[in-house]
């Protein structure tokens, strides 16, 4: 019988190398998605660089961002992004939290990224912007309290991505594929957008437009064809992560070598 928990804890190591080798994550940045079976937790790498990421670097969380088993391991100090957006929205079953080089100018120049094209439809009609200074001043830009996280969440509201001023960009999908591939497209768009708008202007997609291609490109036969692709050219990198052994395995190596 298949183990849900542990499929998705395999999918959730391959969406954070697939994020990174697409340029979306770097040594920074981070990927969750809601727990399978108990929508009260969520699951998330230890602190490490999403490249390196293996299924048994992933830990669960409850949604106040405490770690279920406390590890004697590093915790991402900005795990409050993703308690406080499942908290705050139910529909909400994976997060990607990141400082894609693409978006980074919009961010700082506070300037909006619009869907430009087809696949950018993904990210929905409007984008939001948090300023956490707005709101708390003097920090070091990190969102580690858990009024910060919830001003985040407040902030993205029903949208799909909320981009975060001199910090970096939210990205929400109602899965992993789904998450994965708005990540990629919104970074694919904000690239298209800055080079179009060097040429004179970037015309954004009608209101129908969004909303048509933005259904259309986030079916599930789509986001599968997408997932493949980006995993396919991960695999040609060398980078795919470990299957995690059963424990069922373990044990017998265990055991072979004790005798
Ligand atoms: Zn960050």
């Amino acid at each position: 019988m298949p183990d849900k928990l542990t499929d998705l804890i395999a999918e959730l190591a391959l969406a954070n190398r697939i994020l990174a080798h697409e340029g979306v994550l770097d040594a920074f940045g981070h990927v969750s998605v809601r727990h399978p079976t108990d929508p009260g937790r969520y699951l998330l790498s230890r602190a490490r660089s999403p490249l390196l990421i293996e299924p048994d670097d992933i830990l669960e969380y409850t949604l106040d961002s405490a770690p279920v088993k406390p590890p004697k391991v590093h915790l991402y100090a900005e795990r409050v992004i993703h308690g406080c957006i499942y908290q705050a929205r139910d529909d909400v079953m994976a997060i990607c939290h990141h400082h894609a080089p693409a978006v980074m100018p919009f961010c700082i120049a506070g300037k909006p990224i619009d869907p430009v094209f087809h696949l950018g439809a993904t990210m929905g009609e409007h984008v939001p912007f948090w300023d956490q200074y707005d709101e708390f001043g003097d920090t070091n830009l990190l969102v580690v309290k858990p009024e910060e996280g919830q001003s985040l969440a407040r902030a993205l509201g029903n949208h799909s991505v909320v981009l975060m001023n001199r910090h970096g960009a939210t990205v929400v999908g109602s899965g992993l594929k789904e998450l994965v591939s708005r990540s990629i497209f919104i970074c694919q768009n904000a690239e298209y957008q800055l080079r179009a708008l060097a040429l004179g202007s970037a015309t954004p997609l009608h209101r129908g437009e969004i909303k048509l291609a933005g259904t259309i490109s986030l079916m599930p036969n789509v986001v599968t064809r997408t997932w493949e692709y980006w995993s396919m050219r991960l695999q040609a990198s060398g980078a795919m992560p470990p299957r995690r052994p059963a424990k069922s395995h373990r044990k017998s190596r265990k055991t072979r070598r004790g005798r």
